[in-house]
C-alpha cells in the first residue's frame, strides 16, 4: 500500500514537471531586455514626437530589418527600442 503511494505520488511529481516544461522553456526563451529605469529618466514614448523618431536619431542602433526592433546607445541594456519610439535624448548632432 505504502510503496503504491509512494509510486502514485512520485507519477503526480512527474506529470507536474512535465506540465510545467514548456513555461520553463518559455521563461528562459526570453531573451529580450528592457531597460525601464534609463527608459524613465529619458522619457521614452513609444510614439514618435513632433516628427522626431529613434529612426531618425543618431543614437539608435537598429534591429535586423525596419520591422524589428533595435538598441539604443544611450540606453544600455535595452534591445526592445522601437524605431518609431522617441525620448528626450533624441540626437541628429
Ligand atoms: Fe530613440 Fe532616444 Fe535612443 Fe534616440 S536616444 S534612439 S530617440 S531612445
Amino acid at each position: 500500500m505504502t510503496a503504491n503511494l509512494t509510486r502514485r505520488k512520485l507519477c503526480q511529481s512527474a506529470g507536474v514537471a512535465l506540465m510545467m516544461l514548456p513555461v520553463i522553456t518559455v521563461c528562459t526563451d526570453a531573451s529580450a531586455k528592457t531597460n525601464l529605469s534609463m527608459r524613465e529618466k529619458l522619457k521614452y514614448q513609444s510614439q514618435p514626437k513632433e516628427g522626431m523618431s529613434c529612426a531618425a536619431c543618431l543614437e539608435y542602433l537598429p534591429g535586423s530589418s525596419d520591422q524589428s526592433v533595435g538598441g539604443c546607445k544611450v540606453i544600455p541594456e535595452d534591445d526592445e527600442i522601437s524605431a518609431r519610439a522617441y525620448c528626450v535624448a533624441w540626437n541628429t548632432m
